[in-house]
């Protein structure tokens, strides 16, 4: 094992959605910023897809926002779901600044910020380097000991943020109070082959006790199929027949494209979490994204909250870390301007969680399957359907870009 030593201004652990896009924003505004991926690539499948109109106006005011739609993508301008044999439209972007969401695998996204921040000569991306412990003097961080193969990293910073997603390391070193709030569903996740001229886009399929959301990746369908909490085993044991029956009855025009699934190696268990830090930060040390908070799939807002979060900590960071002038109150302030909005999605989730999945897992297949009469409203009225398109795609008071881009690297438009 060798051993190097390091000095940044802030280093970010997780290269995730929250923390490519703060290393990316630190870096325009001027700050030495160093992030810490253990992976070598971002190349992980069945993560969030869904960019939602909040981040893709992030991107418009970074000015990046034609160059990332350059990228491969899928644009929805509505979402529709089928509740038994009836098909629902459910949410309508076309009335929002940026009048769409966009579904784009994870890892072209990060690659993509990957590449912008590397524009900036101050911005640092170190891959296949694992944060292992925080350095900790006077009860403040100030660092991080990293290993990157055989190499024994020490990494000392004004700040540390964790951005480290579900299973923090960097929270549960600073030991940070947790509130969890559970969740009934996990969600087994995989894909089925997809026609790409096909016009079918229905993203939610509910049948009584069954239920499945279907992304439309063009070749290929990203499937979600939610299981009740720690009901993975059970099915397992049923095998994989009982498992492509269960799907097809849910979702019965994929029926013909479910012979492919033959190991349940193909199919990933998300093990569904939702809780809350009580105290997202030490002195020295910020959590945000899924490491402050971890999010339920439902609505696919994972990422755009992360995303949120690393606009937030940037705008009300940059000048203090610039400076050198960051205190904990600084700290404090993220916390202060994320928590209600990070809040009232985790409620909106939990009510969801309760109101919704649990009832439609516990009933049986014998049962008829009912339009709410919430849904008929959204299904027969357009203007409604404003209403969940503006939750799901902007959540509640969405970020602006408000830090300035103190390089003026020219490949922003
Ligand atoms: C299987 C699965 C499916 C999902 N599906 C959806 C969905 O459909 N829609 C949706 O909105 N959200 C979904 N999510 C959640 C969504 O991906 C997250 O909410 C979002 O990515 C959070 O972003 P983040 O940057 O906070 O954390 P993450 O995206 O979790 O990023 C954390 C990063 O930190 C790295 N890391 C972890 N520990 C260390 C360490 N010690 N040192 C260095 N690096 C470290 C990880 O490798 C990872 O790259 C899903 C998550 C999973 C796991």
């Amino acid at each position: 094992m060798t051993q190097a030593n390091l000095d940044i201004n802030t280093c970010i652990v997780g290269g995730g959605p929250a923390g490519m896009l703060l290393g990316l924003l630190l870096a325009r505004a001027g700050v030495d910023v160093l992030v810490l991926e253990k992976h070598a690539d971002f190349l992980r499948d069945f993560r969030g897809d869904i960019v939602h109109s909040s981040t893709l106006m992030v991107l418009r005011e970074m000015g990046l926002l034609d160059t990332f739609l350059s990228l491969p993508h899928q644009k929805l301008t509505e979402l529709g779901g089928d509740i038994g044999k009836v098909h629902v439209k459910l949410a309508d972007f076309s009335h929002l600044s940026v009048p769409f969401i966009v579904v784009m695998p994870q890892w072209d996204f990060l690659n993509f910020l990957a590449a912008e921040a590397k524009k900036y000569p101050n911005f640092h991306l170190r891959m296949s380097t694992e944060a292992i412990t925080l350095i900790q003097e006077n009860n403040k961080i100030v660092g991080v000991v990293a290993k990157h193969m055989e190499q024994t990293i020490s990494i000392r910073s004004q700040l540390v943020v964790g951005a480290d997603g579900r299973h923090s390391t960097v929270r549960a070193q600073a030991d940070l109070p947790v509130i969890d709030f559970g969740a009934p569903i996990d969600v087994f996740w995989f894909r089925l082959s997809r026609d790409p001229s096909a016009t079918e886009d229905t993203l939610g399929r509910i049948v009584p006790g069954k239920m499945m959301v279907t992304i439309n990746r063009g070749d290929y369908w990203q499937c979600g199929y939610i299981i009740p909490k720690g009901g993975a085993d059970v099915l397992q044991e049923q095998g994989l027949a009982a498992f492509r029956e269960a799907i097809a009855a849910v979702a019965p025009s994929l029926g013909d494209k479910l012979n492919v699934l033959q190991d349940w190696e193909q199919i990933k268990l998300l093990t569904v979490k939702v809780d809350f830090l009580m105290h997202w930060f030490r002195p020295g040390l910020l959590c945000i994204g899924d490491a402050a908070h971890a999010m339920s799939p439902v609505g696919g807002v994972g990422i755009n909250l992360a995303i949120q979060d690393a606009v937030a900590t940037a705008n009300l960071l940059a000048i203090p870390l610039r400076t050198r002038k960051l205190t904990t109150a600084d700290l404090a302030k993220v916390q202060h301007r994320r928590e209600w909005p990070v809040r009232m999605i985790q409620k909106l989730q939990i009510f969801l969680h309760k109101r919704v999945l649990s009832n439609v897992l516990s009933q049986t297949d014998t049962m008829e399957m009912q339009v709410p009469l919430p849904v008929r409203w959204l299904n027969r009225y357009r203007f409604l359907r404003r209403i969940p398109a503006r939750l799901i795609a902007m959540g509640f008071r969405p970020e602006h870009v408000t830090i300035h881009n103190n390089h003026g690297v020219s490949s922003e438009s």
